[in-house]
């Protein structure tokens, strides 16, 4: 499927599969998500779209992927929040797609329903800037299409923690503080913390209460050393963990992200690998989503 390089998206990516050859052409079975990427250069004759980039890596199917979920939201995230006047109409589409997917993903299966719905929000309020690309009417029909996922997160019905189907079962607050304290000490960001929090006043209560959680916290994104800059007595670890990120930002940990081979510039899952042109493993470095994306847009 080609797609000329339109507005704000000089990425300029070559697919080995003939060419510009297309995904679709190829045996689906047996193919791995892959793009190669190559700045302006004449040895490279095919570029394509962020969509293009975005279809040839799979981003929309990869959200079922647990592994991969967390890479592609913080990419939409940025992508909403920050560029949704840089990109083409057609890149747009391609984003509403992958946003489709992870809306029906979280209302199917009851997971990461806020993040979903957040993203929604931000991508209907996007759209209410002047400089966004396309013609009103398909502008308007993005708003159409956002207010109808918010619709289907909105309308599912989410159990919570004090839930239970019949009087006699047990619920998560039959667990012994304890393990409810461990259970929230796995949590991986203050804002999973301060999303539990409103679901329940117990669960408040206790976020709100213990400093070990956001102890736990504070050790699991900064180093050793910059805490001490910032954990005084007078301060609790709850002030200390927002202090320290706002000076240095929180770990950005993925379970599966994007690579870029250093011998063929091809973009790429880690966990999947690539056709590469080189037979020996060829080094490769990981690709942040920020940078993934500034690499779609800038390139
Ligand atoms: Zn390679």
């Amino acid at each position: 499927m080609w797609t000329p390089a339109m507005k704000g998206e000089r990425i300029y990516i070559l697919d080995v599969l003939g060419g510009n050859g297309d995904r679709d052409s190829a045996n689906d079975k047996d193919w791995i998500p892959h793009c190669f990427v190559k700045s302006t250069s004449k040895e490279f004759i095919g570029c394509t779209s962020m969509s293009e980039a975005f279809h040839r890596l799979d981003l929309a199917r990869a959200v079922n992927d647990v592994r991969r979920f967390n890479f592609i939201c913080k990419v939409v995230q940025i992508l909403v929040e920050e560029k949704l006047p840089n990109l083409s109409a057609t890149a747009r589409k391609s984003l509403l797609g992958i946003l489709t997917a992870i809306c029906f993903r979280s209302s199917n299966e009851d997971v990461n329903v806020s993040t979903a719905k957040d993203l929604v929000k931000n991508f209907g309020n996007g759209l209410d800037n002047v400089n966004v690309c396309g013609s009103p009417q398909l502008v308007s029909r993005h708003h159409q299409t956002a207010s109808s996922l918010l619709d289907l997160i909105s309308e599912k019905n989410i159990r919570t923690a004090a839930d239970a189907d019949d009087e006699s079962a047990l619920t998560f607050f039959d667990l012994p503080r304890e393990v409810i304290m461990l259970v929230l000490r796995r949590l991986p960001d203050h804002n999973s913390l301060l999303e539990t929090a409103q679901v329940h006043e117990a669960l408040q209560e206790m976020i709100d209460g213990e400093d070990k959680i956001w102890k736990s916290l504070c050790t699991f994104h900064f180093q050793e050393y910059q805490i001490k800059k910032q954990k005084t007595c007078e301060k609790s670890w709850r002030q200390a963990f927002f202090d320290l990120k706002k000076y240095h930002g929180c770990r950005e940990l993925y379970a599966d992200l994007i690579h870029i081979c250093c011998h063929c510039k091809a973009l790429f899952w880690k966990s999947l690998g690539h056709p590469c042109v080189r037979e020996t493993t060829a080094p490769s470095v990981r690709v942040t989503p920020r940078q993934f994306v500034d690499m779609l847009i800038y390139l």
